[in-house]
């Protein structure tokens, strides 16, 4: 089956078209700027990329030039649109009903809608793909797959806030978690490199430019590192992760902002950012911290840090851990912060192969034979896993 994967942002949808038999991607691209002028990139597997301005009023137009693109004569991968035989689009936010991925319905897309205050910049954007795919390919099934449903099995002691509990019942306040996605694909190909063994404890550390960390019993998620929203946990690019929600009020009296400008800095003016006074990536931090900038080796100490105290404290909500798996940018490509994140972690007889601990975003056993815990690096595939999801579900 070929199935088109759609990930939509506000002014923006990513999408690639997956071979489910071979589970190759047959071609990729970027809508980019839509509602603005409007960029459109294709690239067909093993071909060259094709970049152009197109006008791009909605995503109506855009879903348009994908499929153009897709079935073109010269550089298309499909004969016509009907090889499209469904679509996998990507959702940020279930909100507490949406547990798993479905067939998309009228009831399903209400329910998505539903759940757009928790996610305002994302699902309303995600609704507009849809119907701009559903425009053009009526007669196609597609499905959604959540962020959030892979979280959907932490226990209660773990997702529930310690304030009023109205504020769960009645206004959803709770821990959803993020990159859900990410975390299953990543914690079953962990499940299957150990051979699918019982009462399996797998921690996944996701670590881009968005991090997160979860853990795993079973397959079945324990805990995620992100809150309410994907401000919460690790120290990230430009995210402060844990804060003291009184720094809020503090801020906010002594400097006269308002809590939408201290969030906003939170959010875009902190993290490894802040820290090292100007940059949010690992290369940039690495290379500063390599030529003696105290900064920027602060940033890296502080990000791997909090990492290893997350470790540790899912170490214990499981009481125990088997693998410990890295994947997403800083995580699949930067042998160093692992390397930091794993020398907290030598308690538990966990051992690093310092050599294959080389590996740059490829799939690997990064421990000893003779670690207590093995070490993977796991590459992600989030495009893969929703195919693979929607494909399932359609089936
Ligand atoms: P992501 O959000 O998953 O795309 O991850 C972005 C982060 O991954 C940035 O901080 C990059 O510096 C880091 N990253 C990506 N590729 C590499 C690489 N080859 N070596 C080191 N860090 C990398």
């Amino acid at each position: 089956m070929n199935v088109l994967v759609i990930n939509c942002g506000s002014s923006s949808l990513k999408y690639q078209v997956i071979d489910s038999e071979t589970e190759k991607v047959k071609a990729k691209g970027l809508c980019e700027r839509i509602g603005i002028d409007g960029r459109f990139a294709y690239q067909p597997a093993g071909g060259e990329k094709e970049e152009s301005e197109k006008p791009m009023p909605t995503h109506n137009e855009a879903v348009a030039y994908v499929i153009e693109a897709l079935t073109n004569e010269k550089t298309g991968v499909l004969k016509s649109l009907d090889e499209i035989d469904c679509v996998g689009h990507r959702i940020v936010h279930g909100g507490v009903n949406l547990t798993h991925s479905y067939v998309v319905t009228e009831e399903i897309i209400k329910e998505i809608e539903d759940c757009s205050d928790l996610a305002p910049l994302h699902n309303p954007a995600h609704i507009l793909g849809i119907r701009a795919c559903q425009k053009l390919m009526p007669s196609t099934p597609m499905a959604v797959v959540f962020d959030t449903a892979f979280q959907q099995t932490m226990p209660e002691k773990a997702y529930l806030y310690a304030i009023p509990y109205k504020f769960y019942e009645e206004d959803k306040v709770r821990k959803y978690g993020a990159h859900g996605t990410s975390h299953m694909f990543v914690s079953q190909r962990a499940l299957e490199l150990m051979g699918n063994p019982a009462h399996s404890k797998i921690i996944v550390c996701h670590l881009g430019n968005g991090a997160s960390i979860s853990c795993e019993i079973d397959g079945k998620c324990q805990e995620n590192s992100m809150g309410l929203t994907p401000l919460d946990g690790l120290v990230m690019g430009t995210r402060c992760g844990d804060i003291d929600p009184s720094v809020v009020e503090f801020l906010c009296k002594k400097r006269g902002y308002s809590v939408e400008e201290v969030l906003r800095i939170f959010n875009k003016e902190s993290g490894v950012l802040a820290v090292s006074g100007g940059m949010s990536d690992f290369r940039d931090l690495a290379d500063a911290a390599s030529k003696g900038n105290d900064r920027a080796q602060l940033a890296l100490d502080m990000f791997a840090y909090r990492a290893a105290k997350y470790i540790g404290s899912y170490v214990a909500a499981m009481n125990g851990v088997d693998t410990i798996c890295f994947t997403a940018g800083i995580g699949e490509n930067n042998g160093m912060i692992r390397g930091m994140i794993c020398d907290y972690l030598t308690f538990l007889g966990l051992e690093l192969d310092d050599e294959a601990n080389k590996v740059v975003g490829d799939e690997k056993l990064i421990s000893t034979p003779e670690s207590k815990v093995a070490v993977y690096v796991i590459p992600t595939n989030e495009e893969l896993a929703i195919a693979r999801e929607t494909v399932a579900l359609l089936k």
